[in-house]
């Protein structure tokens, strides 16, 4: 029997690299992305040279209806199955400082990570804890614990899960369903792409930006069952530049 796993943002980045974790640990990737569906593909195709398996879903995660349709019909396509272990990890960021942002760009961030985590969570949740085994591991940020400057979007964003996190972690306890977050620093990624890596890397203990790969090493632990008893737990992965 198949064993399943979503992880939404699954095209690029840390996304994919969580994808072929999951998938070295025997899940069947459900590869989430929003429209980049040649890096979607790149994503299955590593998936299927590893020897595991994976299919493409596309949805958007802050649209409501897009969730329902896709996941409802990947539910009905698979009776008797059902997805035991989810990454919410679908995240943009679009900065600038709170005097010049606009609405707009309040709610383009807002949108896919903390509505993202309420439509995907709440759609998945009833199967884990009917099924009495679940793992739902929010990717936050630095900047939800600490806040940082030209990001109060992104930051009310990652705060939000968080909080979210530690409840439904309490709500659904009993149910050997745990609900935790990591929180990544400075990752390579597209997302870290245009930053000056070089400056930022001094403010960094360790010295340098971790790699996606790191990211995807913590989430497969909190995915496992050796961690059954972590739940509503925010750990951080960023070299030591502050928790
Ligand atoms: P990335 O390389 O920019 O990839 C973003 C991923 O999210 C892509 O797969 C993208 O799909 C998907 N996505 C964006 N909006 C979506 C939506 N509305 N619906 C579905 N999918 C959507 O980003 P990353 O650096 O890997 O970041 C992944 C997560 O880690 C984000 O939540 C981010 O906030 C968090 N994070 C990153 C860092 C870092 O330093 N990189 C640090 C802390 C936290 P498409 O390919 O289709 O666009």
């Amino acid at each position: 029997m198949n064993k399943y796993a979503l992880v939404t943002g699954g095209s690029r980045g840390i996304g994919r690299a969580i994808c072929l974790k999951l998938a070295r640990m025997g899940y069947t990737l459900l590869i989430n992305y929003r429209s980049n569906e040649t890096e979607a593909k790149r994503t299955l195709e590593e998936i299927e040279s590893l020897g595991g398996k994976g299919e493409l879903m596309p949805f958007d995660v802050s649209d409501a209806d897009s969730v329902n349709k896709a996941l409802n019909k990947w539910i009905s396509e698979h009776a008797g199955s059902y997805i035991e272990v989810l990454v919410n990890n679908a995240g943009i960021k679009q900065d600038n400082l709170m005097i010049w942002m606009t609405e707009k760009e309040w709610y383009n961030v807002i949108n896919p990570s903390l509505n993202g985590f309420f439509y995907v969570t709440q759609l998945l949740l009833k199967d884990m804890i009917v099924k009495r085994f679940g793992r739902i591991i929010n990717v936050v940020s630095l900047s939800g614990i600490k806040g940082m400057p030209g990001q109060t979007n992104y930051s009310a964003a990652k705060g939000g899960v968080i909080a979210a996190t530690k409840a439904l972690a309490q709500e659904v306890a009993k149910k050997k369903v745990t609900v935790n977050a990591v929180a990544p620093g400075f990752i390579r990624t597209d997302m870290t792409e245009g930053l000056n890596e070089n400056e930022l890397k001094k403010l960094i203990p360790s010295g340098r930006f971790g790699e996606p790969e790191e990211v995807a090493e913590l989430v497969g632990f909190l995915a496992s069952p050796a961690a059954a008893y972590i739940t509503g737990e925010v750990i951080s992965i960023n070299g030591g530049l502050y928790t």
